[in-house]
């Protein structure tokens, strides 16, 4: 089946939007074995986008269009849809009573131009959108099924969730002579891209029927698999074993799968071991507390963090000695480790994790240039260090060493084996 994606939205042309949409919708096509054959963005221009639709109606299948649903006059998807199609757009009373009512409820005015949201092209769906006023459209343009929704990310994504997944997983079962295909997202951490090329390397002549896809999402990489059969089963057992030889190379270094983020991994990782962690940050400045707190639940793992940024901040928040910091310098291993023992032993969490480095573009010393970043994890019986250079940019070093920490923590999150 051929999948395409029509984001609309002269900001997206910009510069000032950047679009999430699409990545967002082709990842979950993905998994379920469409990729999406192309991608397009397009101005809010009427013709442009009424000859997109065209040849959409003769090249693809299935597809997401994104943006363009509004009230506003800028508003023209639903235009050029109707005119690709061939049909008139008419007013859905229903959806118009219904976006009065919300207007009444939120007691807002309905001006005219709202009534623009009720319009419904002669043939195609409106679906119902839990999630804010424009509807989903769906009509059929040649020979596309057209997925029309609105551009606002969070009404996008529960529309893409409830509505549209459902039905590109619907049509794919209606396919003749279908080819069954399932993707996984291996999401890997502490190694470069190339390097997981290389590790991996043996694999795709062993499995002719999976397609192998390398992503850098810094700092993490990914390894896409991509296994197909002729039934269902064949396909996962294909993926499965794909799977296993790749984790079996890549050990430790996959911390999770699909849509499965860093923090989540190492707050379950944390939870599931029943421990808890505060950090010491200095170059990271707050970073990896601010990650983990990111998931829902993660004052059960997480205790504190200091950000111990100045140098004399280590020894006032964290008591570390003034006469160490400055005979060792504040990023050093043996700073490090004090202050990570301290946040353990102040916070009273099982681990203590601290940060320390060098983010630029100043600073740095001959033997530790910029980019060095140091990190040490104790449970107070096990300490563990690393001291690594990255040779990026301020942003870049810092989020490196978050996701550092972050890892060591998760790898370790069942205890330190000295
Ligand atoms: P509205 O009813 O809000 O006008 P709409 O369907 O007309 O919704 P747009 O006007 O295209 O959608 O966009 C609404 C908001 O969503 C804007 O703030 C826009 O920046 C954002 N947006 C649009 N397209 C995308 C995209 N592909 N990715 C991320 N954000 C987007
Ligand atoms: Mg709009």
């Amino acid at each position: 089946m051929h999948v395409e994606v029509l984001c609309t939205g002269n900001e997206l042309l910009d510069g000032s939007v950047v679009d999430t949409n699409a990545s967002y919708f082709m990842e979950r096509s993905f998994l379920r074995g469409a990729p999406v054959a192309r991608k397009e963005t397009l101005p809010d221009d009427l013709p442009v986008l009424v000859e997109a639709f065209r040849k959409l109606g003769e090249r693809a299948d299935f597809v997401l269009v994104s943006g363009g649903l509004g009230p506003t006059a800028d508003d023209i998807t639903l235009d050029a849809a109707a005119q690709a199609a061939g049909v008139p757009l008419e007013i859905d009373q229903a959806i118009l009573q219904k976006l009065k009512e919300r207007f009444a409820r939120r007691n807002i005015a309905f001006s005219e131009n709202n009534a623009r949201q009720a319009r419904v092209p002669r043939g195609g769906q409106a679906v119902p959108n839990p999630f804010g006023s424009a509807p989903m459209i769906v009509l059929t343009v040649g020979k596309a099924r057209c997925h029309l929704l609105p551009g606002v990310p969070r009404e996008f994504r529960g529309l893409c969730d409830q509505e549209v997944i459902p039905r590109l997983e619907q049509a794919l079962a209606g396919e003749p002579n279908r080819v069954y295909r399932i993707g996984r997202v291996l999401r890997c951490v502490g190694i470069a891209e190339s390097h997981l090329d290389a590790l991996v390397k043996d694999l795709p002549a062993r499995h002719p029927h999976v397609s192998f896809g390398f992503r850098t999402h810094a700092p993490e990489n990914h390894l896409k698999l991509l296994a197909e059969g002729a039934s269902q089963d064949e396909a996962r057992a294909r993926l499965e074993a794909v799977e296993r030889e790749a984790r079996a190379l890549l050990g430790t270094k996959v911390f999770g799968i699909d849509q499965e983020e860093l923090p989540q991994a190492v707050f379950a990782a944390l939870k599931k071991a029943g421990a808890t962690v505060a950090f010491a940050e200095s170059v990271t400045g707050g970073m990896c507390a601010s990650l983990l707190a990111s998931v829902p639940g993660a004052s059960e793992v997480l205790v504190s963090s200091a950000v111990v940024y100045q140098e004399r901040a280590k020894t006032q928040l964290l008591g570390v000695d003034a006469e160490l910091v400055a005979r060792e310098g504040a990023v050093s291993a043996k700073v490090t480790r004090e202050l990570a023992e301290a946040a353990r032993a102040h916070s009273g969490a099982r681990f203590g994790v601290a940060i320390t480095g060098w983010a630029g573009p100043s600073g740095g010393t001959p033997a530790d240039p910029v980019g060095t970043v140091y990190v040490c994890l104790t449970d107070g019986n096990g300490v563990l260090e690393e001291k690594t250079r990255f040779g990026f940019d301020r942003e870049r070093v810092r989020s490196f060493a978050a996701y550092l920490a972050l890892d060591l923590l998760r790898r370790h999150a069942r205890g330190i084996i000295p």
